[in-house]
Order: structure tokens, then sequence, then C-alpha cells
């Protein structure tokens, strides 16, 4: 269910173009969402990878996987809900969610509504390099790439969109895989937006992911394909993330392995109601210098970890 109220707030309206939304997410948590000019400065409330991203191969020499969800988590904001927003569509994707189509599917028809609105994919792009990405994100990302950590993205979003945003932020660099929903240019200049599973050919059977993308199935096949070699070394996955989905994505994890779920999201509501299901550590983050702070302190465990298992010695590694 999607429900949508905009309190225009009258007198700022006129001045600084300012509005209050609330929001039901793709996970049903209600969501406050100020916007002040064309910026969101404060929100609450989610592949087939293309050319070196492909597959589920993995650096047999990395320690460390960070795996990230990006809306809500890399993102500060739902790229999903910031492009209908941005475009005038909130009240038609609201319309038809009531419909009980797939949040995927109904993205994939926004791009329509968009296109024939004689928007190009120029202006998609343009609106999604406005999205905010907060600067402890952005640096948290850089510094467990400079430390040697295989980054990845776990994202019901879609190829374009992150890539757009993570080349126009500096950051495409740092990751080495993305997994989300394919997209493509049409013929006729339009974007076009796939499921990740095609869910007409086969239903993965997970009741808390949506039927395009189950983030358990994908981090249980990511993990199995690097541990041959990855058990031997004692590699460890962090995952970090806000919704359901991730949850879903953290039932994976082992003993070793460590969930960074984001403070009251759906994710650590998840947590918090199925401890037991958890066999990773769990270590909770509110906002970018949460994320930061707690992301590069995990890593430094892994890394003093991976030592210990590898080396039978306990100096900590160089990287910290
Ligand atoms: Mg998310
Ligand atoms: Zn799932």
């Amino acid at each position: 269910m999607y429900m949508y109220l905009c309190i225009s707030i009258s007198i700022l309206d006129l001045l600084v173009n300012c509005f209050c939304y609330i929001h039901i997410d793709r996970d049903g948590e209600p969501i406050l969402l100020l916007q002040i000019t064309s910026k969101r400065y404060w929100c609450r409330g989610e592949g087939k990878a293309i050319g070196k991203m492909d597959g589920f191969g993995s650096g047999e020499e990395t320690r460390v996987v960070v795996v990230f969800d990006f809306d809500k988590t890399i993102l500060d904001c739902d790229s999903d809900n910031w492009v209908v927003d941005q475009f005038g569509l909130s009240d038609t994707f609201r319309q038809l969610l009531l419909t009980g189509t797939p949040w995927n599917t109904l993205m994939d028809q926004m791009m329509s509504e968009i296109h024939s609105l004689g928007k190009s994919i120029g202006d998609i792009a343009d609106c999604l390099r406005k999205a905010l990405l907060h600067p402890r994100i952005a640096s948290a990302i850089r510094s467990a790439h400079s430390a040697g950590c295989d980054l990845r993205i776990l994202s019901d979003a879609n190829m374009f969109f992150i890539k757009t945003i993570l080349e126009h932020n500096g950051l495409m660099d740092c990751f080495s895989m993305i997994y989300t929903n394919p997209s493509f240019i049409n013929e006729s200049g339009r974007l076009r937006i796939l499921p990740y599973h095609d869910f007409n050919k086969s239903i993965h059977g997970c009741n808390t992911c949506p039927p395009n993308m189950c983030k358990g199935l994908i981090m249980e096949k990511l993990m199995a394909s690097s541990s041959t070699k990855g058990e031997e070394l004692g590699n460890r996955f962090i995952y970090v993330g806000d919704g359901s989905a991730d949850f879903c994505a953290g039932l994976a994890l082992r003993a070793k392995d460590t969930l960074m779920p984001r403070k009251d999201f759906p994710v650590w509501e998840l947590v918090c109601k199925n401890q037991k299901l958890i066999k990773a550590e769990v270590h909770e983050w509110s906002d970018g210098e949460g994320l930061e702070a707690v992301l590069l302190s995990s890593i430094k465990r892994a890394l003093i970890s991976y030592c210990q298992h590898e080396n039978g010695n306990f100096d900590e590694p160089s990287a910290y």
C-alpha cells in the first residue's frame, strides 16, 4: 500500500519552495520527508551487472567483502521515490501501487510516463545527480576501498540510477560488482527497468522480499562463489542496509560476519524481533557519521580477525 500526503507549508513554500511529505514506502513504513528547493535534507522510513561487474566471482585475495544496499543506505533518500517526485508523478505512482502491481514493474511504467512528458534520459540523469549522498558515507566508501576491501552493491533500484549517482559522486571505481535490476535505453530513448529475477518464469518463494529480487538468495550465491578459496583465507563479509530485504540478506551471514542495520528502519525492527535467526555480529548505525564510524571499526575488527585466522598472530593489520 502506498499513501501519499503532501502538506504545503504556505509561508516557506512561497519563499523557499519547502514541502513536507509523508509516504508509505516499499517496506510499508511511513516516511516524513522534508524537501527544500531541490534537495531533501531528512528522510526516514532499496542484477545483472555491466562490463567488469558481471557475475559473482570474487577477488581471491580479498579479506573483507562489504556489501551495501543503495537506497537510504549509500544514498540519503530512495532514488525511485526521488525521481517520481521530481517529475511530479507521485500521485500517479500512488494510484498504481494501490492496484498491487510490483514496485519494480511500476518503476518501468513511471519511466514510460516520464518519456511521454517529453523528458529525455539526460533529464532523468540530471534529476539523479541532485539526490544527496552524505559526504561521510562517500568518505567511508573511499576509506574502505583504500583499505583493500572488496565493495559491492545489492540494491532493488536499477543499474542506470545507481551508476549515474556513483559516477556523479566519483565512487564508481570503488565497487567491484553491482547486483540490481537491469536497465537499458530502448530505441525510442526511453529507460526500461527490468526485474532481477524474472518472476513470470519462476517465483523465488521468499515472503520478505519483493517478487523481482530476493536479497537473501543473491547473498547466498555471492558468498558461495567465494567460499572455496575464501573459506581457506578466512574472508569476512559485512552487510549494510535499511530495508526488510536487507534482513533477508543478513540471514545469509555467518558468525564471523557483521550485519550493520540502520537503526529504527525496517531491517532494525526485524533484527530486534528475530535475534536468534541472525548469526552475524550486529552493529547498528543511524546516519552518515554513524555509518562511517561503525563501518571502519567493523572493517578493522574483521581484518584483525582475519590476521588471527590466517597467521595465528595478534598483530593489527597495517591498513589501520
Ligand atoms: Mg534501502
Ligand atoms: Zn528474500
